[in-house]
């Protein structure tokens, strides 16, 4: 697949497709990271070698009304000079979740006018993960802001407003 395609689809711009897989009504995109990490992130030197990967699948943005796996080959690396020893970042998603980021953004639009329930049966996913989505989207928008650290506010200027009715 092109890889033009797999950034403005599904916004990944440092993967490869290796392989498309149709099964039912899902496709399965086969990606992998385009280029190898070649100096370790924690020390710099070179002595990075491959140690083994695992496969993740993610779901991405749904394509003409069928559910989209990205199943991604992580590779793990570790350094031969600080022992560093980890898995590739994977810029689409975060931590363990399951999903891409532009899949969490559209779940959250369509809330926007359906509810939890029918945006999980249209997406063909569970309602906790929908639910899991808004609650994340709330917390990030509306939660109130850390004070930690704060020792003075200061107030610039009010007004008292009066509403005659
Ligand atoms: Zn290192």
């Amino acid at each position: 697949m092109n890889s033009s395609f797999l950034y403005h689809g599904w916004g990944l711009y440092s993967q490869k497709c290796t392989r498309v897989e149709y099964k039912g009504n899902t496709i399965i995109l086969h990606v992998e990271t385009k280029e190898r990490l070649s100096f370790c992130p924690q020390c710099g030197m070179r002595h990075l070698v491959k140690n083994g990967y695992r496969t993740r699948d993610f779901i991405g943005l749904p394509l003409g009304g069928k559910k989209v796996i990205v199943r991604m080959k992580v590779q793990r690396y570790q350094c031969k000079d600080c022992g560093y020893d980890q898995q590739e970042n994977i810029p689409f998603a975060t931590g363990s979740r399951s999903y891409t980021h532009r899949f969490a953004r559209y779940v959250v639009d369509l809330l926007k006018m359906a509810t939890l329930k029918d945006v999980a049966s249209l997406l063909c996913v569970g309602w906790d993960m929908v639910k899991d989505i808004h609650s994340s989207y709330l917390q990030r928008h509306y939660s109130p802001p850390s004070l930690q650290g704060v020792e003075i506010i200061g107030i610039d200027e009010f007004a008292r407003i009066r509403c005659n009715t």
